[in-house]
């Protein structure tokens, strides 16, 4: 057994030494990522070419009248990457980088995630390439309206439910949800998620995602033998997840030592006020200029001594160079891919335990899930059961995770991906092919 996990570890180590050879873009990390899998799904493999190309991609034209009488043509995606397990799940990114490249990786890292979390759902991600803060409120709604109504043939609450993602909120799903409803000629709620909660949102979408990273970093710890009474905290980030973490973390006995945002970075040894934090940062949109830390460099925030590293802001963050320096036990991927390749193999070399991003950020589509369930039936539950089930869901979700790491001599992250896999593929596998 031994002799086996050191076999699969080095094969892992390979195929990541490739990763650092080569520059990868989003959709070749993802071709990436299922490659390291590959030796481990056995007879699923003559079906992995399913996860290796997405299922559907529309492209559409999105013309406007701005309010300034000018037509302008913007470029709108929406990716079905996998409908084996149920339909399409996934965000609307309005973002000036969207690609349909972008769009394709996203869509299949929401396959991994919905089925590593055991949602009865497929993979999809949409968006569309415009800068939202540069369109009044009159021309964010046309171009919302206008690109649901083009990819109302392929969206539906049986086919594929978008969600908020970067750039969007939940009045942009109310109006995804009117224009749908006004097309079909129904009131179909169920066809997005993360709407206003009297339009049938459900309650505890905001905190959710920050709950969830709190909910698995508690059995990080414990399986670390880590202790969260007096742990350190570094949290990269203090936005609608990183502000719900540092809050439950510290109420768990946590000291939150550091805290870096796009405004500054904040250090104080002996744990930072975070209900104080929270204010300071509703008042004056950053933490910047908070008076109960001292400040750091960007560059110093990856040196401060922890026990738990967050980082709940962007993609990219944690370099080689950075997995070198870090002075951490625990890493809780709260933003979606915040390590690149290379510094996951010096993580790994270091003996610093990764909870992926697919799993750690999951909460948020868990509650989606519970959103388009309810929705369903018309009944709504409270806060308090949402919170319940998201727990319980979430952490038999991981705990099956984890229990594959140990058998196979795995990572958390080739492990989530290989149950993904194997689900994804096995109802391939089941479903058959047509014709
Ligand atoms: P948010 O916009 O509420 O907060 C983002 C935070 O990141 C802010 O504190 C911002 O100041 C900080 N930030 C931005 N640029 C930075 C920089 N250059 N350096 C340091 N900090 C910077 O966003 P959020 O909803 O909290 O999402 C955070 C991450 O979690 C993103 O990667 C997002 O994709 C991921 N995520 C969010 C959810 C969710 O439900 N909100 C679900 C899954 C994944």
């Amino acid at each position: 057994m031994e002799g086996q996990s050191a076999t699969v570890q080095r094969s892992e180590a390979d195929l990541l030494s490739y990763a650092k050879s080569t520059p990868l873009n989003p959709w070749g990390t993802y071709l990436h990522q299922i490659d390291m899998v590959k030796p481990h799904l056995g007879d699923l493999n003559r079906w992995v070419g399913t996860m290796q190309r997405p299922k559907r991609a529309l492209i559409v034209d999105i013309p406007i009248e701005m309010d300034n009488g000018e037509i302008r043509h913007f470029e709108g995606y929406r990716v079905q990457h996998s409908l084996s397990r149920g339909p399409g799940k996934g965000g609307l990114r309005f973002h000036p980088d969207v690609s349909l490249e972008e769009v394709m990786a996203l869509a299949a890292w929401m396959t991994i995630k919905n089925a590593a979390v055991n949602l009865p759902f497929g993979g999809a991600k949409g968006g569309i390439r415009v800068d939202p803060s540069t369109l009044s409120q009159r021309e964010l709604e046309k171009v919302t309206r206008r690109y649901t109504s083009e990819i109302g043939l392929i969206i539906g609450p049986q086919q594929d439910i978008p969600a908020p993602d970067v750039g969007t909120n939940p009045q942009v799903m109310a109006w995804v949800m009117d224009t749908y409803s006004q097309n079909v000629g129904a009131t179909v709620t169920g066809v997005v998620t993360g709407k206003p909660v009297h339009l049938g949102g459900s309650l505890g979408r905001t905190r959710a995602t920050g709950l969830g990273v709190f909910a698995i970093g508690r059995v990080m710890a414990a399986a670390n033998g880590l202790a969260l009474d007096g742990a350190r905290i570094a949290l990269q980030g203090f936005g609608n997840v990183g502000g719900v973490a540092a809050d439950r973390f510290v109420k768990a006995g946590c000291r939150v030592v550091a805290v870096q945002d796009h405004t500054g970075t904040l250090h104080n040894a002996g744990g930072i006020d975070i209900a104080s934090l929270q204010e300071h940062v509703d008042r004056s949109g950053g933490i910047a200029g908070f008076a109960g830390a001292d400040d750091l460099t960007l560059e110093q925030f990856w040196d401060v001594p922890s026990d738990i590293l967050i980082p709940a802001a962007l993609e990219g963050q944690i370099t080689a160079d950075r997995a070198r320096r870090l002075s951490t036990r625990i890493v809780l991927e709260a933003a979606n891919g915040p390590t690149v390749p290379e510094a996951d193999e010096i993580l790994f070399d270091r003996g610093i335990a990764v909870a992926p991003d697919v799993i750690c950020n999951a909460g948020g589509v868990i509650v989606s899930y519970f959103e388009w369930v309810q929705d369903f039936s018309s009944f709504f539950w409270s806060e308090q059961e949402i919170y319940v089930r998201l727990e319980q869901v979430l952490i038999q979700a991981f705990d099956a995770i984890r229990e594959l790491a140990v058998i196979n001599g795995l990572t958390l992250r080739t492990a989530t991906y290989l149950l993904s896999c194997r689900r994804v593929l096995t109802a391939r596998k089941e479903r058959g092919l047509y014709p």
